[in-house]
């Protein structure tokens, strides 16, 4: 479904890309580099634990 404001800033969205994934082009930057920094859990993480034993 297709949002005609952007979820994080709320500014109408003018782009068809950009109502299909609820964020500007600038916010949809920010949202994605900003959940890079700080990631749920990474794969290493699990390795390390598997080798603790
Ligand atoms: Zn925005």
């Amino acid at each position: 479904m297709l949002k005609t404001h952007c979820i994080r800033c709320g500014r109408k969205l003018k782009t068809l890309e950009s109502q299909e994934l609820g964020f500007g082009k600038i916010c949809w930057e920010k949202w994605n580099s900003g959940s890079n920094i700080k990631p749920l859990f990474t794969l290493e993480d699990m390795n390390v634990k598997k080798d603790n034993k």
